[in-house]
């Protein structure tokens, strides 16, 4: 194990279990008041920095020895261990047995409980800590919450969405990875193509942001108009349906982290604001596209958490806005 310095010590304290404790009740507050969730089952989280990973809830029997106590947090009334596993020259061991690069990399990733491929979900968050070291500047608290949110929230459709998008790779000619930057890839350099979907995020944000039901109502049609339009002149059969899976694992929980974020944000503050200071979470199109599209389906679509947390596959959110139009 490398000794840290006095001086990292003083600028990267280890994570407490109290500031865990935190994260998992802002989580259990998140499911039952704005996913209208009772929580389910933790996944098995893990938290690192330069020099550790904490895992919270493993399944000790798979974890790469030598393994630390490190405590306990409450789940949904229930006590779940904490192990704390030194990270090695390769980097950060993680549950479905790949070491990565010690970088900064939130994400849900499927791992193979029981030796079982993709039956279970695991959730990879860097401590704010290693936000500082890596030069990127520190990343507030509130900010680093709503990270990690994002992520619990992809752990409540990941499976389903797996399944989905090995059903449409069995049955279409797909790109073989899955990846929610699949349509950005595939056409950022197409100018034709960014050309209608710059239209059509022009009228969603003017939806996101109108000052009446009816404006929105009337931005959400133009924008839906071009995103058919979009569809039908460039995507081969299958992209339709792929864009939707990764839109609705996207939207859903940039929708679970814009709605923290405004409940915390400084009192008096215009949303716009709030909305705006969240831009570094908008780096890709299946994001800042999923955010609007969600917001809208927030705003317009009664009943649509049933429709997306209920365990089924997510539908279009394209049907739902339209459907509800
Ligand atoms: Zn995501």
């Amino acid at each position: 194990m490398r000794r840290r310095s006095f001086f990292a010590l003083l600028a990267a304290p280890d994570p407490t279990i109290g500031d865990m404790q935190v994260l998992l009740n802002h989580w259990e507050r998140t499911c039952r008041n704005q996913l209208l969730l009772a929580p389910r089952p933790l996944p098995w989280l893990v938290l690192y920095d330069q020099h550790h990973a904490w895992h919270v809830n493993p399944q000790r029997s798979v974890l790469k020895a030598p393994v630390t106590a490190a405590g306990e947090v409450r789940w949904a009334g229930r006590r779940l261990g904490v192990r704390r596993v030194a990270n090695t020259a390769a980097g950060v061991w993680l549950p479905d047995g790949e070491t990565i690069p010690i970088e900064l990399g939130a994400a849900a990733k499927p791992w193979p409980r029981g030796g079982r491929k993709d039956s279970a979900v695991f959730v990879q968050i860097p401590l704010p800590s290693l936000f500082r070291s890596k030069g990127a500047g520190s990343i507030s608290t509130q900010h680093w919450h709503s990270l990690a949110l994002h992520e619990f929230t992809h752990t409540l459709h990941f499976l389903t969405v797996v399944r989905q998008w090995r059903a449409l790779q069995a049955k279409f000619d797909l790109p073989r990875a899955a990846d929610d930057d699949m349509i950005e890839t595939a056409f950022k350099g197409n100018a034709e193509y960014v050309d209608i979907f710059n239209r059509e995020k022009k009228w969603l944000e003017k939806a996101v942001f109108a000052n009446d039901a009816a404006a929105a109502r009337a931005a959400t049609r133009e924008s839906l108009a071009l995103a058919r339009q979009r569809q039908r002149r460039f995507f081969q059969p299958g992209w339709t349906e792929a864009e939707a899976l990764w839109l609705s694992l996207e939207g859903c929980a940039l929708w679970v982290q814009v709605r923290f974020e405004l409940e915390n944000a400084p009192a008096g503050q215009p949303w716009p604001q709030t909305a705006m200071g969240m831009a570094g979470f908008m780096g890709s199109w299946s994001h800042e596209h999923g955010a609007g599209l969600f917001w809208m389906i927030g705003n317009l679509v009664p009943g649509w958490r049933t429709r997306y947390f209920g365990g089924g596959p997510p539908p279009s959110p394209f049907d739902v806005l339209e459907q509800a139009l």
